[in-house]
């Protein structure tokens, strides 16, 4: 399933200890522990970066692009997640941030946050037609996308067909860009290493506009060194407190001006409101911000400041944007004609979690797993490497693993057959018994 798909989240194994927290931690119980050792299994892994929060070993990572590849280019531009105005103090302005970004070997810099605000305006738009369809989710974290697909395939159809800020950022960038001669290359720095992992395999759409994408903690220290050295900070902040509120949970949701919305972060969270979306818990609620990383995407596992503290700072540009008479735009960023914000390929269920595609078969490998699970001791103590008693019981129907790496049931065939044993040393052959 899925061979060819990148995932950016991966294991250093030569630093793993094989200590078994991250299987617990991990949302989609998509790692196992054996021989010693950490492994992801792949088509369960949504990116989420979870597992990058727990580990004490610092032995998961998640792959981003070097700035070097700007060198393969003749012209680049940087397109900066609003999160990145959470990672200095808010002394600090939008413009000397993004003059410093420049500075770092980009010729131009387009904000993220505008590329928001025009999504914000579509957001309500579209949540303004009756699509019919019950409480509608936000698609701009690619965790959630990801597991809506894996996990809860029956809510695919109320995921928002809306191509993410990131993107929209690029693919304005590249119209504003398209008589340029030579190469042109758009990088998105980021909180999150989900959007590594969106760019490579995007959902939705074929391709994506995106050339690299860049983790902030990457940059982080040669950028706030630059910082300090800005002499003459350029104009360059276009977004206003709507857009660049997109970097704390609440922001998408209250841009959206949607009254009956609710905003959930942090994995977890996400998790429990689709299972109540599913089971039609979840009532008079018209439009869903789901981001997966707690506080959203100023938690991103490639963010470098505490996300409290980040979201507090995000707080207070917006504030001084709002001092400023920028809460909502008089205008909003100019989107060129031409540029299509929406999917234009339909998701499919890529769920894992099925035991086989034949109904019957399924069924049966299920009855198996439940007397599996019965004859485990029901501790979930993780020794076995699997998160608990039952992802072991079907790892054994999945024929991946057999019960024996359980201790107790270890223990219970070495009782037997030394009791075997046992019998057999004192059991003599017919003819030699005297
Ligand atoms: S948390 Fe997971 S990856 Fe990290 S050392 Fe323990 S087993 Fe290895
Ligand atoms: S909340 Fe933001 S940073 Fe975290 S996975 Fe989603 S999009 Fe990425």
């Amino acid at each position: 399933m899925e061979d060819d798909y990148f995932h950016s989240v991966t294991l250093d194994a030569s630093l793993c200890k094989g200590c078994t927290v991250c299987i617990k931690g991990c949302p989609t119980e998509a790692i196992r522990v054996q021989k010693g050792r950490a492994w992801i299994i792949p088509e369960r892994c949504i990116d989420c970066g979870e597992c990058i929060r727990t580990c004490p070993s610092g032995a998961k990572k998640a792959i981003s692009d070097p700035l070097s590849l700007l060198v393969h280019f003749d012209y680049t531009v940087a397109i900066p997640a609003p999160t990145l105005y959470g990672q200095f103090r808010s002394t600090i302005s939008c413009n000397r941030i993004l003059t410093a970004l420049k500075t770092l070997g980009f010729d131009d810099v387009y904000e993220v946050a505008a590329a928001a605000e025009i999504l914000s305006q579509e957001t309500r738009d579209y949540l303004g037609r009756d699509q019919g369809k019950g409480a509608l989710i936000s698609s701009s974290c690619p965790v959630v996308v990801r597991l809506v697909e894996t996990r809860f395939p029956s809510l695919l159809d109320q995921l928002i067909p809306m191509i993410s800020p990131m993107e929209l950022s690029a693919r304005i960038v590249r119209e504003r860009e398209k008589d340029r001669p030579g190469s042109v290359g758009v990088f998105f720095i980021s909180p999150c290493a989900a959007k590594v992992t969106d760019v490579k395999n995007p959902r939705g759409i074929s391709l994506s506009s995106v050339d690299g994408v860049i983790g902030i903690k990457d940059i982080y220290k040669e950028l706030s060194l630059a910082v300090a050295q800005v002499e003459v900070e350029e104009n360059l902040n276009i977004a206003s407190a709507l857009g660049i509120s997109w970097a704390r949970t609440d922001g998408e949701g209250s841009a959206v001006y949607s009254e009956n919305h609710i905003s959930v972060d942090g994995i977890d969270h996400v998790i429990d409101v689709l299972e109540n979306l599913e089971n039609g818990h979840i009532r008079d609620v018209d439009f869903v911000e789901m981001m997966s990383c707690p506080g959203g995407c100023v938690g991103g596992p490639l963010a470098v400041e505490n996300p409290y503290v980040a979201r507090n700072i995000v707080c207070t540009r917006e504030r001084r944007h709002q001092e400023g008479n920028c809460t909502v735009p008089a205008e909003l960023p100019h989107l060129p004609e031409g540029i299509d914000l929406f999917w234009t390929e339909a998701l499919e269920s890529r769920a894992t979690h099925l035991l086989d595609h034949d109904y019957k078969t399924a069924m049966k490998m299920m009855e198996e797993m439940e007397v599996i699970r019965g004859s485990l001791p029901g501790l979930d103590c993780g020794a076995c490497g699997a998160p608990s008693c039952l992802a072991l019981a079907e790892d054994i129907v999945r024929g991946k693993t057999t019960e024996i790496d359980c201790v107790f049931k270890l223990r219970e065939k070495i009782r037997d057959l030394t009791r075997e044993m046992i019998a057999l040393d004192s059991h003599m052959p017919p003819g030699l018994d005297r």
